[in-house]
């Protein structure tokens, strides 16, 4: 049986598209019965972000929302909660279904202009396994996995997608794929303004292309109309309008091609304005940005003559990466890292129009020295070329059996580290089940106006479940927003409950009336310091708060705790000078040893009983407060505290019920967090429990 090219290119789209899906539902599988990782039963969303984009699509489908709610449907990043609102409207699953499924179902669609790109140099068979490769392959697959709500679910499909149409338009000069690559950058930056740089470097590389056929007095009307279509659909425009114009132009270009073709000034025209809205209405700006963002990282950020910390340097996808990981990230394993260079050398020397992928193999080996998150770029470009390369190796047998047995053995070799990731990585979630389910709770109780104060890590989660008012979260954690959730979280509850207040009623008056500046400059001014050190002293004494506009909570989950130690980083901190406090002490050992004398806390800690001494580093002091916690018969908290010696520097705290021990200094006693998590110990006139779990607990401002 021969099947037709179409019938064959279809064939081989399906297959591959349920191979990736399918590949996808692994994790489903093994974990189908883990109920930890579910909640309204469906699987947890896997990422901080995502619950920033659920939050928005929740707001699309109820149709509004509270105003300066930080909801993402009033940014220009709302593409996936639109796309998410909107196959809520056709399909008949629950939101928490669709959030969930969607990742895999759209980044699956890569298969398509990867199987059609590997047609248009008529290697279907390249095509087809470079497109298994492209499907799964690991940052790829990781970063598009199930529950994986985030933008990567199409933001590699559409420059693939854009790749496959610029590389017919240069082998064909069809008209179509003028108005197909205008579309596509109109799509692709609708889906993802950052979209940006890629699109700029595709439209250089072709410039170059022009450059050359001009001196080479070769044609260039075709690539240089190209190139307009492209800056045209990159201008700074509403997306309808520039639809609209590409549709428009189009239809002239077609109808009277003379303007376009025979009086080629009109193109050069056209060109010239194009390019110039395209500088005028910022085009080259973010890259710019990109550039400063580069070369001035510091560590520390000064406004206003304050000087705060930046959280830069804590972030992970930030930092460079070992080689061994980038090459793992992209193709899986090391050797077919390697060969997929030599293949795709190989490939470019046989296809000179491939040198079109250039943009999304720079962008993927960026990250190289920036950080994890740009690898999937690279990872379908090496898909290519590795497949090239084992079509290459099976062409050499002439037995057409032999010839699709090896190509078989190889495509199984390359996909097998990738399918094993797949299998390691398992389900990676933000947040456990019973923290979603405290924050549903609170939805019940908390109104929309409210504000939940929280480290920026629970921001999005905690808007996603239970609809209130953040003052941080994984979009807004700049050095002076910190600084304050920082001392909120850090310090004693008399000073961090006033700042509760005059934080959340400075960022509504922020909003309401316009007014610039951090909120800390402001409110020391406001009460009329010059010095900032001694606002934040006067938080000790009896201030005038402003007047009470809403209920405040406060969000204190259990693995806070590990993150502590980062959290101080940022109140700690001399904002006149710059100059760090010293670091806070936390101890918490894996496991203790109990004789009738001593209890050995490892790692050199020793805590003298009958003295009441403890011996760190070899140094022995007085304890300060030795704190037990146990749970009484109606299941309540309760703490028994023993003060040893008040002038000494260290506690000793005890969980009985979780037999672990921690030992920390005075600062890290004191505070909001380890008073009200820890030991419930909240002060009455300030705090009231609102929920409290072993897992999560929320209290309510009573100030
Ligand atoms: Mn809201």
């Amino acid at each position: 049986m021969v099947l037709n090219t179409k019938t064959r290119i279809i064939s081989l789209i399906i297959f591959a598209f349920l191979f990736s899906i399918l590949i996808r539902l692994i994790p489903v599988y093994q974990f189908n019965d883990t109920e930890h990782l579910k909640f309204n039963n469906e699987f947890l969303i896997s990422t901080g972000d995502g619950y920033w984009r659920a939050e928005g699509t929740r707001d699309l489908i109820a149709g509004f929302h509270q105003k300066n709610d930080k909801s993402i449907v009033d940014t220009k990043y709302a593409s996936a909660s639109q796309l998410t609102a909107f196959i809520m409207k056709i399909l008949p699953f629950q939101l928490e279904t669709i959030i969930f499924y969607m990742p895999a179902f759209f980044s699956s669609l890569i298969v398509i202009p990867i199987i059609l790109i590997g047609n248009s140099l008529k290697r279907l068979d390249m095509g087809f396994v470079a497109a298994l490769m492209a499907s799964i392959a690991w940052s790829y697959y990781n970063r598009t996995m199930v529950g994986h709500y985030d933008t990567d679910l199409l933001n590699i499909v559409l420059p693939a997608f854009l790749l496959w149409s610029l590389i017919l338009a240069i082998q064909t000069k069809e008209d179509k794929y003028l108005l197909i690559s205008a579309i596509d950058i109109i799509i692709y930056r609708w889906w993802y303004p950052q979209s940006y740089s890629l699109e700029f470097a595709f439209v250089g590389l072709i410039g170059i292309y022009i450059i050359y056929q001009f001196f080479k007095k070769q044609d260039i009307n075709y690539n240089l109309t190209l190139i307009t279509f492209m800056l045209i659909a990159m201008i700074n425009l509403d997306n309808l309008l520039k639809f609209i114009i590409v549709v428009i132009l189009f239809i002239i270009l077609k109808i009277k091609r003379d303007l376009f073709i025979k009086y080629l000034s009109s193109l050069y025209i056209l060109f010239a304005v194009a390019f110039f809205l395209f500088i005028y209405t910022g085009g080259i700006d973010p890259i710019i940005l990109k550039l400063k963002g580069y070369i001035f990282q510091s560590s520390t950020l000064t406004i206003g003559g304050l000087h705060f910390v930046t959280p830069m340097q804590t972030v992970r996808e930030a930092t460079s990466i070992p080689f061994d990981l980038f090459a793992n990230r992209i193709s899986g394993h090391i050797i077919i890292f390697i060969l997929s260079a030599i293949g795709y050398i190989l490939m470019v020397r046989k296809y000179p129009v491939m040198i079109l992928t250039l943009p999304m193999l720079g962008l993927g080996f960026l990250s190289y020295s920036n950080g994890l998150r740009f690898t999937i770029y690279a990872v379908p470009i090496f898909a290519l070329a590795i497949a090239f390369l084992i079509s290459e190796l099976s062409n050499l047998v002439k037995n057409n059996i032999l010839k699709y047995s090896l190509l078989s053995i190889l495509t199984i070799a390359i996909l097998a580290p990738n399918i094993k990731n797949v299998i390691d990585n398992g389900m990676p979630i933000n947040l456990v089940k019973d923290e979603a389910v405290v924050l549903d709770k609170l939805k019940g109780i908390a109104n929309r106006e409210d504000y939940v104060v929280a480290w920026w890590d629970y921001g999005y989660p905690i808007r996603y479940y239970c609809d209130v008012k953040t003052l941080t979260d994984g979009g807004q954690h700049t050095g002076y927003e910190n600084f304050l959730t920082s001392f909120i979280l850090t310090n004693k509850q008399s000073q961090a409950s006033k700042m509760m207040r005059l934080n959340v009623e400075y960022e509504e008056i922020k909003y309401a009336k316009h007014r610039g500046g951090t909120h800390i400059s402001n409110m020391a001014s406001d009460y009329g310091f010059k010095d900032i050190n001694k606002f934040l002293t006067s938080l000790q004494s009896d201030i005038k708060l402003p007047k009470k506009t809403r209920d405040i909570y406060i969000y204190l989950p259990e693995r806070m705790f590990n993150t502590y130690h980062t959290i101080k980083l940022f109140s700690n901190i001399n904002l006149n000078t710059g100059v760090k406090g010293t670091e806070s002490f936390i101890y918490k050992p894996t496991r203790y040893r109990e004789d009738t004398e001593t209890i050995d806390l490892d790692n050199g800690v020793v805590v003298h009983k009958k003295t009441g001494k403890i011996t760190i580093n070899k140094k022995t002091y007085f304890i300060n407060n030795i704190a037990t916690t146990f749970y009484d018969k109606n299941g309540k908290l309760q703490s028994k505290i023993q003060t040893i010696n008040p002038k000494a520097s260290f506690n000793v705290v005890f969980l009985s019920k979780e037999k672990q021990f921690f030992v920390v200094d005075n600062s890290v006693y004191n505070s909001l967090y380890f008073q009200l998590f820890i030991l419930e110990n909240y002060d009455k006139s300030l705090f009231e429990p609102t929920i409290i779990t072993d897992i999560a607990k929320v209290y309510k401002l009573k100030i």
